[in-house]
């Protein structure tokens, strides 16, 4: 037996409201697993020494959270492929003596996606441009969708995401001027809110959308998980539409960088459960004394 935990966590400020290391270390603690995760509150001027912190002490890798993302790269030894191409990572392993950088906004999502339609040649739409809307759009480019549409308020953030999904990707991508009601065109097989419109606490929020252009057949997801049934959903639901709340992808996430920092593939039930509890407030203490 020995006395050497896997260790594992998070950098970011604030900290204290990111749920992480409950699913995560419901994980370790479900599969036996000696690993720790620990959430820590990393203002920016100190995010190098965390990083070399985590390197003396021989982590196996860490998140990276708000608002180090794009920070965090310039003290990696080099990035995966999407995590290139996003320009962001929010999920660092170690690799021998190197940190790769991973994005596993955008593979989370897509892992949750697939339980309900493949992507590939399937003609998307996302609303938002912001650091969610690029991960999702990357990835499901990357999947092969057949063509992605950036629906933007700030038309030169809109922009920016289509000339990168253009130059770095496949897909046939273009923007949409958000400035009236969005109509969803007949011909979209998966609609994503990749903005924060609906997010705790103004909950009853939804985006500016023809919502008689929902439909079944159409794939409705929300990025937002707090609440996960956000007023998008609901209203997609009551059309029959298929709908994906921002758990899954939060679940996904977890286990994307669990498998990533120690080759176990945890079970995403448990962790389903974790946050399903703390949405529900019957969460039992967890480390920390929540
Ligand atoms: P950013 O601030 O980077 O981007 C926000 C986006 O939302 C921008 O495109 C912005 O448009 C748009 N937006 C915000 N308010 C409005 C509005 N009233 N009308 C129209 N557009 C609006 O945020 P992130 O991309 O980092 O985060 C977005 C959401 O994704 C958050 O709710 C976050 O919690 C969630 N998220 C969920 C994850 C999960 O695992 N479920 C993982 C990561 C993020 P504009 O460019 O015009 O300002």
């Amino acid at each position: 037996m020995g006395f050497v935990s896997i260790l594992t966590g998070s950098f970011s400020t604030p900290a204290d409201d990111n749920p992480t290391v409950a699913v995560v270390e419901a994980a370790y603690r479900h599969h036996g697993l000696d690993a720790r995760y620990l959430n820590c509150e990393v203002a920016p001027g100190d995010l190098a020494d965390a990083v070399r912190g985590a390197r003396a002490m021989g982590w196996a890798g860490f998140n990276c959270s708000l608002p180090h993302k794009v920070a965090v790269v310039e003290h990696l030894d080099a990035l995966a492929p999407s995590a290139a191409v996003i320009g962001a990572v929010n999920c660092v392993v170690r690799d021998g003596d190197r940190w790769v950088g991973e994005n596993t906004d955008g593979q989370g999502f897509l892992a949750s996606l697939r339980e309900v339609v493949n992507p590939a040649g399937r003609s998307v739409v996302v609303l938002g441009a912001g650091g969610a809307a690029r991960a999702v759009a990357v990835e499901v480019a990357l999947a092969g969708a057949r063509s992605v549409t950036v629906v933007n308020r700030s038309a030169a953030r809109g922009r920016e995401l289509v000339d990168l999904l253009s130059s770095r990707t496949p897909v046939q991508a273009a923007l949409v001027g958000w400035d009236s009601t969005f109509a969803v065109p007949a011909d979209t097989d998966v609609l994503v809110n990749a903005t924060s419109i609906g997010l705790a606490p103004d909950v009853d929020a939804c985006p500016d959308l023809d919502l008689d252009t929902l439909h079944p057949g159409l794939v409705v997801a929300d990025v937002v998980a707090s609440p996960p049934r956000t007023a998008l959903l609901r209203a997609a639901a009551e059309r029959g539409a298929t709908t994906l709340d921002g758990l899954g992808m939060l679940v996904n996430q977890a286990v994307l960088g669990i498998r990533l920092w120690t080759g176990l593939d945890a079970d995403p039930a448990v962790m389903r459960q974790v946050l399903d509890d703390l949405a529900a407030g019957t969460a039992q203490p967890g480390p920390g004394g929540r």
